[in-house]
Formats: C-alpha cells, structure tokens, sequence
C-alpha cells in the first residue's frame, strides 16, 4: 500500500494537447477540512486509508497542494442538453489532474470538481457546493456497491469558502475517479466543429486506451461503437431494475465507457412511480424515469451521428437497432433475480410488468418490495405484503402466479433468501438520509455521512445496530425538492 507522495503519473489525455484541453491550476479553497474519503476507492490507488487522515490530503483535494506529475487540465466538449444541442461546453468546474496508473497497471483518472474557474465556465463561479459533493460521493460509492458501473469518488473536501446559489452555501472539491472522463459530448465537440483530424486522434485515443479489444477488428471505431451500445443496454438495464433515476441525462452527462456518471439531481425511486422525475428543473419530464430507457437510445444516436465520418451509417444504424433487445434482455434477467427466480419463463415480463403497475397504484415502496419479499418463503411473504397494497384483489392475484412460478424452482427457503438477499439491497440510499447526513455536514458534523457511507457500502448485509438506515421515508423525506443547482 502507498502513500499519496507515491502515486505514479502517466498523463495520456493531456499529451493529446490543447485542442482537446486547456492547463488550468486549481484555485484552493480556505480551510480544507476532510469531510468523507472512501477506503475502497482509496485501494483503486493502491493507496493505504490511513493517508486519509493527513493533512496533506485536504490540502490536495482542495486545490492548495499538486504532486509534480500531475498536470491539471480542464477538457473541451458539447452536448445536447435537453435535446438541444450546445455547441460549447466542457470542465467549468472540474479539472483532469491527472492519470494515476496503480499496481495492476490500470489508469485511473483523477478529476478535481469545484477546482474553480476555467475557459468553459461561461457564466459559472467554477465551485461545486458541500451539499451536491456529498451527494455525488454517495452515490458513486453505492452504485459501485450494487453492482452498478459507475465513476467513483474518493473523498470530499469541505472549506469556509462561500459559494452563492439559492442560498450562500458553503464550497468543497470532490475527486471523482474514472477510467476515462471521455463522453459522448466529446465526440460531438469535434464533429460539429469539422475537426475531424481531431476527432480521429480523440478516437483513436479512447479506443487505444479503453476499447483495445476493437483494434483487431475489420473496424474498430464500428466495434467501439456496437460494444458503447451493448454497455449502455446493461447499464440502463441495472438503473431501471433498481430504481435509479440520473435526472440530467445529457449527452455531454454520458460517459463513454458506459459507466453512472455526473450525478446531479438523481434519486432512487422510494415509492414506485414510473413517471418519477427528479429533476425539478425538468418540466417536461424529458429525463423522467420510464424515459430513461428512450433517453439512452436517443444519445447512443447523438453519439452515432459524431462517428459517421468513420463508420457507416447502416453499420451505426444496425449497433443502434440491438439496444432495445439488449436493454430488454438485461433488464428482464435483473428483475427475475430480484424475483428470486433461477429459471426464465416467456411469462415472467408479463408479471414483472403487473407487480409494477400494482406498485404504481398503490405507491409501494420499491425497494424494499423485493427485500421483504425474499425474508419468508413465498405464500407468507405475500401474505405480509399484500397490506401495502390497495388493490388487494389485484395483488391477490398477482400473489397467485408468482407463487405458482415460484414453487418451480429448486432449494428451499433458507437458500432462496440467501440467493434474493445478495440481489435486494437492505440499505437504500434514500434522499432523506442523504439530506440529513448534509444537513449535518452542513454544522460541521461529518460523523452522519461517514456513517452513512459505511453502511451503504454494503447494502446487501444486515449491520448490527443499523436499524434506523432501514426505515421508509417520512413523508417530508419523499417529497424533497433536488435543485438542479449544485
Ligand atoms: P452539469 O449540469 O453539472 O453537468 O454541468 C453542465 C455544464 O455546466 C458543464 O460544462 C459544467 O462544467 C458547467 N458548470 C456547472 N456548474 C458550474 C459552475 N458552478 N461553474 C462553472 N461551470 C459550471
Ligand atoms: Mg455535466
């Protein structure tokens, strides 16, 4: 295990050169305090947790200190933001410091968000609030829990610096970790702006570093896009299964790689609500969560249309055409997991898609459906479930096939729950917790979110003492209003 001095740098985004990033230095922030570090996303860096309490560990993440190697640099790209495209965007706020390569010889990239100012901040202060760090903190660190590809994040760095949004707030930096910070955004940047020797170079990097496997293919920007397709399917897949709403899903939003990235307004469905948005900025319910599965297809073709200089167009059009079914399969296999079924039945999307509209019109709780109904053997289960439900005949009936579908599969009680528990989270990042463990934050008090984090980085376990994290939402706790200002 190393300490931070010993990270090793190699900077390969940066060697592309100032047409696709610009040197910016962060601008520190007063009184950096560590507020919450992961010692999971510490050992991506090889780096001992112990390094987490150091003084010059706030000090790095909030901008006051550099390793030499590093070489910070705010990218450039674009994106349709709401469907409409932005011909200028890029790190306002955010800055690539570098690529740490670690043990095993993986890259990982470190981004400082909140690092202040740069070229692409337009109208932008180039902060990020201790508020939305938090929440993107959590979030990264639990999706990676479920089993959901997603960035990263290290720690949060909280200061006495003033950030203005809706209220004066305070600033923090969070280093978010990533294979890549490349996005869809990226692409279209250079495509629109007819540099497409650019777009070759930018490319030929992303599939050099991470789509090698395409390079042995007839074409592998083709390849690159078909695999960018197949990861998304799954990706969508898992955010649907486990009730996971982004809230912005712009292009420039979606990572190449096919991994949760740029959380924002994002929240898990408490109750079940298919029309769930999470954005209140989001009028029109454009990124609500039915929509989602729609939204990744349509910026999947948004990506396509940046790579028409290098692929055919039927080829794109033929990758494109395989999301659906791909997303289908995925999700349909998710969901029977939860279900605690081992076997498939053409059937099983049929009662899927009942549970859920029963769930809708009695705003069950999502989540915790498929946890409790893994604690007993079928018939109980249902029977304790069936008070949350309004239409009991209904429910009834549902009760009925599942418990039919259920009887065919092998093992007994014990395993069943053992198989549905390591599926169904206990633990759910619920936006009350969340706010809470801010508001706490907010006071200078940072055991509740390091708590929090702890207990969400094993969501699947129960923990000794942690009752309380199990509990629904009070109702103030459902209706929370995410500003989409961070
Ligand atoms: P987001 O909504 O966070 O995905 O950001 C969209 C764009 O706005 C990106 O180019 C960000 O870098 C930029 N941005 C967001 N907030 C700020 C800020 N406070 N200062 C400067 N740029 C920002
Ligand atoms: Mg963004």
């Amino acid at each position: 295990m190393k300490t931070l001095d010993a990270l090793q740098f190699d900077n390969r985004f940066a060697r592309l050169g100032d047409a696709f990033s610009t040197e910016v230095l962060p601008e520190p922030l007063d009184e950096p305090r560590l507020v919450v570090a992961s010692p999971a996303a510490m050992a991506l860096l090889d780096l001992n947790p112990a390094e987490a309490d150091s003084e010059v560990f706030a000090q790095l993440f909030a901008g006051h200190k550099l390793w030499s190697d590093a070489e910070p640099r705010a990218m450039v790209y674009s994106g349709h933001q709401f469907g409409v495209y932005n011909p200028r965007l890029g790190d306002g706020r955010g800055l690539l410091l570098g690529e740490v390569v670690n043990d095993a010889g993986e890259h990982w990239d470190l981004h400082l968000k909140g690092a202040g100012q740069t070229p692409y901040s337009r109208m932008g202060d180039g902060r990020a609030v201790l508020r939305s760090s938090i929440r993107e903190f959590l979030a990264s660190e639990y999706m990676h829990a479920l089993g959901i590809p997603t960035s990263r994040a290290l720690c949060v760095t909280g200061s006495s610096t003033p950030v203005w949004r809706e209220r004066q707030e305070s600033g923090a930096m969070l280093l978010r970790l990533a294979p890549s910070h490349v996005r869809f955004g990226h692409f279209e940047y250079f495509y629109y702006t007819n540099q497409h020797e650019r777009l070759k170079e930018l490319g030929e990097h992303v599939i050099a570093c991470h789509f090698a496997e395409c390079l042995t293919t007839e074409n592998p920007w083709a390849a690159m896009f078909r695999e960018i397709v197949e990861r998304n399917a799954e990706l969508i897949a898992k955010w649907q299964a486990y009730g996971f709403c982004h809230g912005v899903m712009n292009s420039d939003n979606m990572s190449i790689l096919g991994i949760t990235f740029d959380y924002g307004p994002y929240a898990f469905l408490d109750d079940f609500d298919a029309n769930h948005i999470c954005n209140h900025s989001d009028d029109s319910g454009r990124y609500s969560f039915s929509n989602q599965v729609p939204i990744a297809h349509w910026n999947l073709a948004a990506l396509a249309q940046a790579l028409t200089p290098f692929v055919e167009v039927e080829q794109l059009r033929e990758s494109l055409g395989l999301f659906l079914p791909l997303f289908q399969a995925h999700y349909q296999d998710l969901m029977r997991r939860r279900l605690g079924l081992t076997t498939a039945d053409e059937r099983d999307a049929a009662l899927v898609e009942r549970l859920l509209q029963l769930m809708q019109t009695s705003a069950v709780d999502y989540n915790l459906f498929f946890r409790r109904l893994g604690e007993r053997a079928p018939a109980d289960a249902i029977k304790t479930l069936r008070e949350d439900f309004v239409d009991l005949a209904g429910f009834d009936q549902w009760g009925l096939e599942y418990q039919a579908r259920a009887a065919g599969e092998t093992g007994d009680q014990a395993e069943r729950r053992t198989r549905m528990h390591a599926v169904n989270p206990l633990y759910l990042l619920r936006n009350y917790l969340a706010q809470n463990a801010i508001s706490a934050a907010e006071q200078g008090d940072y055991a509740p979110v390091r708590e929090l984090h702890a207990v969400l980085s094993r969501p699947f376990e129960e923990q000794p003492g942690m009752q309380r994290y199990t509990e629904r939402p009070p109702e103030w706790g459902k209706h929370l209003e995410i500003s989409c200002s961070s």
